[in-house]
Formats: structure tokens, sequence, C-alpha cells
């Protein structure tokens, strides 16, 4: 049998990262298995569903990498067929009309909550053979007794007696389809075999696997997921931080880094932190799925993006760079600017930097001239004499042949020596001029980073701003 998982998730807002853990976990498991992973887009909320939301899924699904092996489906596409469905359980007697008005409904519900009873419909309609009109909704008929037990994957057998669910709607009056009829009809038409999501739906399950009974057809596995929760313990949302996945990206965190921690949230495979995306697939597994909620730490996170900084690929980090180099307005494209060399310059920043934010905005200097030396530095580096240094640097750099790192290097040991000072005093105002502040990777990496040209026209800029301090 071939494994088929779904992510389904309604288009409201963006995507979230409990949104994006279940995601995961199904496309990890259709992987493991060498099955198929789908994308369903639940949008028959229409006042709630829009087009952003549709394109932020899609998004973020494309930043992690999760791809799906078939077009994306639209619930919104397929009303025919939820129609004919509820046509079918109507014709078998598994559902009725019922024209129960909402005020009638809301006393009933006062008299329950009065009585300490659970607020439920009372099954009026269920054998009163009631007319379709278009106050009519089309309820379905729960059987009265036994009970459903849901063998969850990760939580264990959970059982519901019957008599707790009541009639639920499948139709409302306007013959639009409600989501437990919308989800049995997707999953039982996509030959879903394991549906995998938030523990938010746990009380769904029953009433969806009646209706799948209802219509004769196998059930398919469940596994339900814990919530996620912020560090306070309740459920993690905006107050926390960032919670969509846009926005992780926005803050510079590579998307292999989101999904390491993602897995390792509720999941565990002995006490590895790291897992490449192979790793991830070989040794997933719904067994090992923790039942409990799981807290989100930001700070580990943090420490997993710093990991994938120093240990990934630099060539794979470049891409993430480039774009959030856009971000700042340097427009620039690494397939055309081939000015600075984007694999070194991650190399070079990524163990002083955390996310690719900061390694961005650390990067600067080296596309586009600074407007100001940064005060501390200069007033250090940059005194009378100075000038000369770096005159003499300049010179020296200007005949330099090949501009590589060992040869820069050599020029700058060189230069102390010739001028019979330490390498500070030469390597200091050196970089304050050409990048702008005291701080930045080797002394040789930044200048081969930065290429001659930009080196001598920030070199003579800095000798001349010297002279105009004396
Ligand atoms: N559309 C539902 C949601 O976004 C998920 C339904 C399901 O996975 O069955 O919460």
């Amino acid at each position: 049998m071939t494994v088929i998982t779904r992510f389904a998730p309604s288009p409201t807002g963006y995507l979230h990262v409990g949104g994006a853990r279940t995601a995961l976990f199904s496309w990890l498991y259709a992987r493991k298995h060498a099955g198929t992973f789908i994308l369903r887009i639940e949008d028959t909320d229409l006042e709630r569903s829009t087009e952003e939301s549709v394109q932020a899924i899609f998004d973020g699904m494309e930043w992690l990498g999760l791809n799906y092996d078939t077009e994306p489906t639209f619930q919104t596409h397929n009303f025919p067929r939820y129609k004919a469905i509820i046509g079918q359980l109507l014709e078998t007697g598994h559902a009725y009309y019922c024209d129960c008005s909402k005020e009638e409904l809301e006393i009933l519900r006062e008299q329950q909550m009065a009585a300490k009873e659970k607020p439920r419909y009372n099954g009026k309609c269920r054998d009163a053979n009631k007319p379709q009109s278009d106050k009519t909704v089309v309820r379905f008929k729960t059987p009265m007794d036994g009970a459903i037990t849901i063998a969850d994957l990760v939580k264990g057998d959970i059982t519901v007696a019957n008599k707790e669910l009541d009639d639920l709607v499948i139709a409302r009056t306007d013959g639009s389809p409600t989501y437990n009829l919308t989800v049995v009809v997707d999953d039982m038409d996509m030959n879903v075999t394991h549906v995998i999501r938030g523990d938010d739906h746990i009380n769904n399950t029953p009433r969806q696997i009646n209706i799948l009974n209802a219509l004769n057809v196998p059930l398919p596995e469940y596994a339900h997921l814990p919530m996620i929760l912020g560090s306070d313990g309740a459920r993690l949302s905006k107050r926390h931080g960032a919670v969509s996945v846009m926005q992780f990206r926005d803050e510079g965190y590579l998307p292999q880094a989101l999904l390491n921690y993602l897995v390792r949230l509720g999941w565990s495979h002995g006490d590895q932190e790291i897992f490449s995306i192979a790793e991830m697939i070989e040794f997933f597994d719904l067994k090992n799925v923790n039942g409990a909620a799981a807290t989100f730490n930001m700070e580990k996170l943090l420490w997993l993006n710093h990991h994938y900084l120093m240990h990934g690929e630099p060539a794979e980090i470049v891409p993430h760079l480039v774009w959030h180099l856009a971000q700042l307005g340097l427009g620039i494209d690494a397939n055309r600017d081939k000015s600075v060399d984007v694999v070194e310059l991650v190399k070079a920043q990524r163990e002083r930097c955390k996310t690719v934010v900061e390694m961005a905005n650390a990067s600067i200097y080296f596309y586009r001239e600074f407007e100001n030396y940064e005060e501390k530095s200069a007033k250090k580096a940059f005194s009378a004499g100075s000038d000369t240094v770096l005159t003499h640097l300049k010179n020296a750099f200007a005949q330099l042949e090949h501009w590589e790192k060992e040869a820069l290097h050599d020029v700058v040991k060189n230069t102390a020596e010739t001028l019979e000072l330490g390498l500070g005093k030469v390597a200091q105002p050196l970089r304050v001029a050409v990048c702008g502040s005291g701080v930045s990777p080797s002394i040789d990496s930044t200048l081969s980073l930065l290429g001659r040209e930009k080196t001598l026209a920030r070199l003579e800029r800095a000798i001349s701003h010297i002279q105009t301090l004396a």
C-alpha cells in the first residue's frame, strides 16, 4: 500500500510554525515510505480565506523545501463532489434535513447549560422527515449507540461514545458543506492513508470516522500531533515572537535550521540534535513522537541557526545572504554582480553571525561605500602619522601583481616591519579605512573580498580624511 499523506491548511493567515511542523511530519512520513505528499488548501471559509494566505502557504512550503507530489488542490473547486456525497448520505438515510431555527437552538442551549448538561443538538428533526427548503441544514445521523476508538499513532487509543456526539451539520442552509464533511470527502477521494494533523482536531476525528463508516469506505490511520507552547506555557502565538514561517526567513534563519528545530519539537531519535534532511527521512517515525505538548525555545533555534551557518555548505547559504542583501537595498544579484565573491563572504563572516540578517548587515561595506567612519574606532585608529602608514600600504597594494590573501597579508606584515610598528598599528587603521569600523573578518579576507579598486579608493579617502584632522 502506498502511503499518502496530506497537509491541509486553511488559508486564513500566515503559515504558522505549528502548521509548518505538521507539514514537515506529514512530508517526512510520506518521504520515508516513498509515498505521496499532498497539499490541500481548505478554503471553504470564504469570509476568512484570502489569496495572500494561500500565497503565504506556497511561499512557506517552498522556502522550507517541503515539496508536494501533486498540484495543490483547493476545496472551493470541489463543491459539486461534496454536494453529491451529501446527497448520497441523505439517500442512504445517514443524513436528514433540519429546520430548527437559530433562536430555537439557542434556547435549547441555554436550557442545557442551566441544567449543567453538555450543549448538543437534541435530534428533534432526526426522524421527522423534514422536506428541504432554504431554511434547512443537513445533519449527519450519528449512531445512537456504540463507540469510536481512534487508534492514534501518537496518542494511543482514544475512545469516544457515540452518545457524546450530536448530529453535526454537514451542509448549511445555502447548501455549502461544512469542514468535517469536506475533510472526509477529500481524504477518501485522495486515498489518504495517514491523517497527520494537530491535536486541536481530535474532537473532529470520531465524527469524521462515523461519516466514513456511513460511506462504507476504509479508514485512514490517524496521528494527532501535540500543540506547541510558548515559554510561558500558553499556546504559541505572536506575542511570543516570530510565529510565521516567513517571519523566520525575514529574521535571518535558514530553512534547514528551522526544519531541524521543528523536527525535534516533539520527536526524538536518541539524543541526536542535528539532523540532515536525509537523516530526518531515514529516522523519522510517528512512534517516537511525544504525545505531550512541546515548548518552543527561540534560543535553541538560534543555536541551530548558528550551527548551520558555521557548518553548512557555503554555496547553499549564498542565496539566503543574497536575498537579505537585496532586502537592505543593495540590489545585488549573485549571478550578475561578481564584484564580491559571496561564497568567500559567507566563509569570512559566518563565525561571528548567528543569523543571515546579521551577516548581511555586517557585509554592507563590501558593496556600498559607508557614509562616515564609526567614531570610536576612527578616533583610536586614525592618529597623526597614520596617513603615512596608509600611504605606504596604498602604494604597496597598488603594485601587487595578484590580489590574493597571502600577498595581502605579506604587504601588511612588511609594512609593519618597514615602519617598525606593531601589526595592530598597521592593520587597525587599514581596517577602519576600508570598512569604516574596527570590526571585520581577518584583514586579508576583508581586502581580498573588497578587491583592489575599492581598497585603493577607500585608502585614499582615509588619507585625506586624516590629513584634514591635523
Ligand atoms: N484545515 C484544517 C486546519 O487548518 C486542518 C484539517 C485537517 O488536517 O484535517 O486546521
